[in-house]
């Protein structure tokens, strides 16, 4: 989608480390991190939120989770735990109107 920066980054015109990428999702570092660990993992096709995937499509959401899993334990963070944060909307601080699912960890995390 013109003008998304997560858009711009699938598609190579802006820079980022990424993690994980196959046909599906990219994950990739985030640029400002809160943590040790904290990477966004999106769904390559746009999607503003939550609200606007539709129940046909709804797999994506379960897909990601699949790569947050596989991430989660290449990062060895079964002992320890991470957080899984999906901000939605206005009220959440939704920043990027792209769909992401931060990965949050490597230290002990308050609760806001
Ligand atoms: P949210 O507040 O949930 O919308 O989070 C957006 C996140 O995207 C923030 O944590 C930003 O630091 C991150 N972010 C914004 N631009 C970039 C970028 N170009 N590369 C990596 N992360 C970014
Ligand atoms: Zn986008």
């Amino acid at each position: 989608m013109d003008n998304c920066i997560f858009c711009k980054i699938i598609n190579g015109e802006i820079p980022s480390d990424k993690v994980y990428e196959d046909e599906k999702v990219l994950a990739f570092k985030d640029i400002n991190p809160i943590a040790p660990v904290h990477i966004l993992v999106i769904p390559k096709k746009h999607y503003e939120s939550i609200i606007d995937i539709q129940d046909n499509e709804m797999e994506i959401v379960a897909y990601i989770h699949k790569i947050i899993n596989k991430i989660a334990h290449d990062m060895n963070f079964k002992e320890d735990g991470f957080r899984i944060v999906n901000n939605c909307g206005k009220n959440a601080g939704q920043e990027v109107k792209h769909i992401h699912y931060h990965i949050i960890g490597g230290k002990i995390l308050k609760w806001a």
